[in-house]
């Protein structure tokens, strides 16, 4: 089943919810990552609450679209699945640019279980607030079907997540005009992100 993820407006930078925007949260002597294409630190886009644990999801904002940042696998973009428990901020890294680090606001993508009747495709706002992502269900590929392989065991990874850029440019992700896919494996605690436009 499709549950959407909601607008909920503002929320601390910090907060332990599903958001967009923000710092994210991470083990305690976690380090900033980095783009594996152009080595700046990734900008951090979103954190999602999930039974899983809390899926952390990054992108290089540095080159866009330089950085094959919509591929799984490219290391333009960062999947985490972390542990929920013990999760503190992640140091800034000094010297880094706020605008290529995160987002321009921060907002609460609240779980809609009435929103769940009307689809995640619909793509229409639902109670009046915009429609950031959805949980579970099916993925609303753009293109075509590209379930990622897990990279430890191999096997099509599990569909978590789905993210759209968002209802304004001060807070747009950048997908290309299109929707991220956050897939998980949860045996292997692994995460992809991918988008399509
Ligand atoms: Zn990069
Ligand atoms: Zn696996």
């Amino acid at each position: 089943m499709t549950t959407l993820l909601l607008d909920g407006g503002p929320v601390a930078p910090d907060a332990p919810v599903s958001r967009t925007g923000g710092v994210p949260l991470g083990p305690a002597g976690m380090v900033w990552p980095v783009c594996g294409a152009c080595a700046g630190p990734l900008q951090f886009l979103a954190q999602l609450v999930l039974d899983a644990g809390v899926l952390a999801l990054f992108m290089c904002a540095h080159r866009p679209g330089g950085c094959a940042q919509w591929s799984p696998s490219a290391g333009g973009n960062l999947a985490l699945l972390l542990p929920a428990d013990g999760l503190v901020p992640v140091p800034v890294p000094h010297g880094a640019d706020p605008e290529v680090l995160g987002l321009g606001a921060v907002r609460a993508a609240v779980p809609s279980a009435a929103g769940a009747a009307t689809g995640a495709a619909t793509g229409a706002a639902s109670e009046g607030r915009a429609v950031l992502g959805s949980l579970g269900g099916e993925p609303d590929w753009l293109q075509y079907d590209e379930t990622p392989d897990c990279p430890a065991c191999a096997r099509p990874m599990g569909f978590a997540a789905g993210l759209r850029e968002g209802p304004d440019p001060v807070t747009a992700m950048n997908f290309g005009s299109g929707r991220a896919y956050a897939h998980v494996c949860g045996g292997c605690g692994r995460a992809a992100l991918l988008w399509q436009c």
